[in-house]
């Protein structure tokens, strides 16, 4: 049964020009809202056919593909190799404008505990413990990630039906229960570096992600 989400609207959209390191350039619709639930300034980036001042009759009639993507302050700025929220991103954007659709970049930093946390937890992952019992060990749970945002920001769009372009069943599932019908889910690569390959292989088996070897990326 699905939840009913506080209702958000939209409250600017402006058109935003992309450039990332590599060259790749393409241009977002970027969003924000009024009345998101955790008062937090989360975004939603339309891409491709959702890129335009308004969203063409077929391009609404799609469903479109969307990636609810948490802050990295340190993967996507500073390029970090403990994890590969950088990489991730750039493919999300790339193939989000290919497909149509959004990514929504919510303000959850480290799995929802915040910058400090997470740096201190990547000092106990230092001292031997794993990602998610380092989170423990702070007092935090595995994963506090929410995705009630998520939900009211494609309600706002007036998205009820989305390709999911993730690897973590939790997303999938949380936002079924809060009334986001998820008609397929759409595996990202897997971009493994010798610092990140530990914390993927026990995101793959502690969050039951779904990586799959065959989709690791030739730029890793
Ligand atoms: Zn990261």
């Amino acid at each position: 049964m699905a939840r009913r989400v506080p209702e958000a609207e939209i409250r600017t959209q402006v058109t935003v020009p992309l450039s990332f390191v590599d060259g790749y350039q393409t241009r977002a619709r970027v969003f924000t809202f009024d009345g998101l639930a955790d008062g937090r300034e989360h975004l939603a980036l339309g891409l491709g056919d959702r890129a335009g001042l308004s969203t063409s009759r077929a391009a609404s009639a799609s469903v479109p593909l969307v990636r609810p993507h948490s802050e990295c302050l340190t993967g996507e700025v500073f390029g970090s190799q403990r994890c590969d929220c950088g990489p991730q991103m750039r493919e999300a954007v790339e193939r989000i404008a290919e497909a149509g659709g959004y990514l929504l970049y919510l303000r959850q930093e480290g799995r929802g505990i915040g910058l400090y946390a997470k740096l201190d937890a990547y000092a106990l992952q230092d001292a031997g413990l794993d990602t998610y019992e380092a989170n423990l060990a702070l007092g935090h749970a595995e994963d506090e990630r929410d995705y009630t945002v998520a939900a009211q920001m494609l309600h706002a769009l007036g998205v009820s039906r989305v390709a999911l372009l993730s690897n973590n069943p939790d997303k999938a599932a949380q936002l079924c229960r809060l009334g986001v019908h998820v008609t397929q889910r759409v595996p990202t690569r897997v971009h493994l570096s010798a610092a990140n390959a530990h914390y993927l292989a026990t995101k793959a088996r502690r969050g039951a992600h779904t990586l799959d070897v065959a989709y690791v990326s030739p730029r890793s």
